[in-house]
């Protein structure tokens, strides 16, 4: 865990977060600034910045989050009509927690391209 990073915070309960999912591996919580009527963010419980950092060791835990982000959309009702998945890298794509998620969106429609 890295103490200054805020991810690693929720995942261990020093900052709450409205969790809606986790297991041993991921954990997935609402967004604090929804942009979507679902917008949950799911993470690994072991810290590393972004999609760049992911190697060997870490493919399963990335493929984790998004099979249990699929099941979240199923269960939400959502599935069929369609969401998006989303890794924000780097500052140039506005990421600005650098420990890596996926934003879940769903509950309406999404334009492509992405502003
Ligand atoms: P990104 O811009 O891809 O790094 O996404 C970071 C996300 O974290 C943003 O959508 C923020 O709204 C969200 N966020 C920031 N602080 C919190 C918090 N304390 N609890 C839940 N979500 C947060
Ligand atoms: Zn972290």
């Amino acid at each position: 865990m890295d103490p200054n990073c805020l991810f690693c915070r929720i995942v261990a309960r020093v900052i709450p977060a409205k969790i809606v999912f986790e297991n041993e591996r991921v954990v997935g919580f609402e967004d604090i600034a929804p942009v979507a009527p679902t917008h949950v963010l799911f993470v690994p419980r072991e810290h590393f910045a972004s999609s760049l950092e992911v190697d060997a060791s870490r493919r399963a835990v990335v493929g984790e989050l998004v099979q249990v982000a699929a099941q979240l959309a199923r269960a939400r009702g959502f599935a069929e009509d369609g969401y998006r998945m989303v890794f924000n890298t780097n500052a140039g794509a506005g990421q600005t927690v650098f420990h890596l998620h996926l934003h879940l969106l769903g509950g309406r429609r999404f334009g492509w391209p992405p502003g």
